[in-house]
């Protein structure tokens, strides 16, 4: 028998999230911040733009000047200010982006400008500020740009980038230490004699660490005998802040790995109410010594189960922990296009296929739900929440989708 109560899914989530610190802070450099999450607010140090600017190429000019044919007294190109001033009476070639001379107040187009013999006029009634960026006009220096917690996206890198903000201090990424347990399993390409199968957890789960902004650390194969997963136990403790291992949770006669979560750690649960994936077990190892909280999540052998388990119960506490607020994924309600019949005594995450028709999501499961048929996921873009209870399910009615291939929100 299974020592532990069942949880509830909705219980166990709530331990999860409850249990999960948020890392530390690291300073990098802001082009490697996509998708991290900002620790502290970014105030603007300086204006932007920095300088009064030309907005058009043409000619920086005074703004109350009666003169028809100005004289043109030189250039003022994007860059550097030249020495120059222009007073009644002139004008300077001005680009886009230059500094505006001392002395003037408006720049007229090109397209506005009759040039000759060092001379020009206008057709264009000059008024101050026309076609000038004024000091600050994208941003006021001391001005909060970025607030801690925003994701940083392709926009923010650039604004990092036009503030002069070489190092930005974003939340770390969680390392996880992802291992595999069972005498059967091999790695993949390797010889296989009968009674072997090839590792996929290991796989299917560092991707999914990866998807979600950690870092896995592969800790390899480890066969059930205690002094083997004790070294990994260690090692993954010492060098990652999460460790997720797939096998050995269950009841069987080597399923070592529970017994060895229960003593490094304190469980917070060891069984969940949900299929698959009930044998799924939640630990925490404090070492206040060196102020630190590590997460060990052990999760079941089979493929399915571990995915799904990584999905719903693993992936929002990575994202806790990298700072996002964001955990959960969308969800959408969807109609069956065909009947369910299940026991309905667990909370039920069925794979499925979901489709826009005429305004409204269609889903339909993707064939056998066993929990070691990694078919059943292989292009599923939703997993159906199916409550406890609800043992017939007719076509057409409406269900609970996540979806699974669109971020947080
Ligand atoms: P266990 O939870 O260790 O009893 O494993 C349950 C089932 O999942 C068994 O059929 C295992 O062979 C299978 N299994 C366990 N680990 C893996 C793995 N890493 N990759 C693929 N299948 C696995
Ligand atoms: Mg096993």
């Amino acid at each position: 028998m299974n020592p532990y109560p069942l949880t509830s899914f909705e219980k166990a989530l709530d331990l999860v999230l409850q249990h999960t610190p948020r890392l530390d802070a690291e300073r990098v450099v802001f082009h490697e911040a996509l998708g991290r999450v900002l620790a502290e607010d970014v105030h603007a140090t300086e204006s932007l733009p920095p300088f009064q600017a030309s907005a058009m190429d043409g000619f920086a000019v005074t703004a109350d000047d009666p003169t028809e044919w100005r004289e043109v007294v030189g250039n003022q190109w994007a860059g550097p200010a030249a020495a120059l001033a222009v007073s009644p009476g002139q004008a300077i070639r001005i680009t886009t982006g230059a500094p505006l001379p001392p002395g003037a107040e408006a720049v007229v187009p090109v397209e506005y400008a009759e040039e000759t013999g060092g001379q020009v006029r206008f057709d264009w009634a000059v008024k101050p500020g026309d076609n000038v960026r004024p000091v600050g006009e994208d941003i006021a220096a001391g001005q909060l740009v970025l607030p801690a917690g925003v994701v940083i996206g392709p926009a923010e890198i650039g604004l990092l980038a036009s503030m002069n903000r070489l190092h930005v201090p974003v939340y770390r990424r969680p390392v996880v230490a992802v291992l595999s347990t069972g005498n059967e399993i091999v790695e993949p390409g390797a010889p296989i004699v009968p009674g072997q199968i090839c590792d996929s957890n290991r796989y299917t789960i560092m991707a999914s660490v990866t998807q979600a902004g950690g870092i896995p650390l592969s800790l390899g194969i480890v066969p059930d005998e205690e002094a083997a997963l004790r070294r990994a136990f260690d090692y993954s403790l010492a060098q990652a802040d999460v460790l997720v291992s797939s096998g050995g949770v269950s009841m069987g006669e080597r399923d070592l790995s529970r017994v060895l979560i229960e003593e490094w750690g304190t469980v917070h649960f060891g069984q969940v109410k949900q299929k698959p994936g009930r044998p799924t077990v939640f630990a925490t190892v404090d070492r206040p010594e060196f102020h630190l909280r590590r997460l060990i999540f052990g999760l079941p052998g089979f493929p399915v189960a571990s995915l799904l388990s990584f999905e719903n119960l693993v992936r929002p506490a990575l994202r806790h922990m990298a700072g996002h607020t964001r955990l959960f994924r969308p969800t959408v309600k969807a109609r069956l296009t065909h009947p369910i019949r299940r026991k309905a005594t667990r909370i039920e995450f069925q794979r499925a296929r979901l489709e826009q028709r005429d305004g409204e999501w269609h889903a339909t499961v993707t064939g056998l739900q066993t929990s070691g048929r990694l078919l059943s996921l292989a292009g599923a873009n939703t997993l159906l929440r199916l409550p406890i209870g609800a043992k017939h399910l007719k076509t057409g009615e409406v269900v609970t989708a996540i979806r699974i291939d669109q971020p947080e929100q």
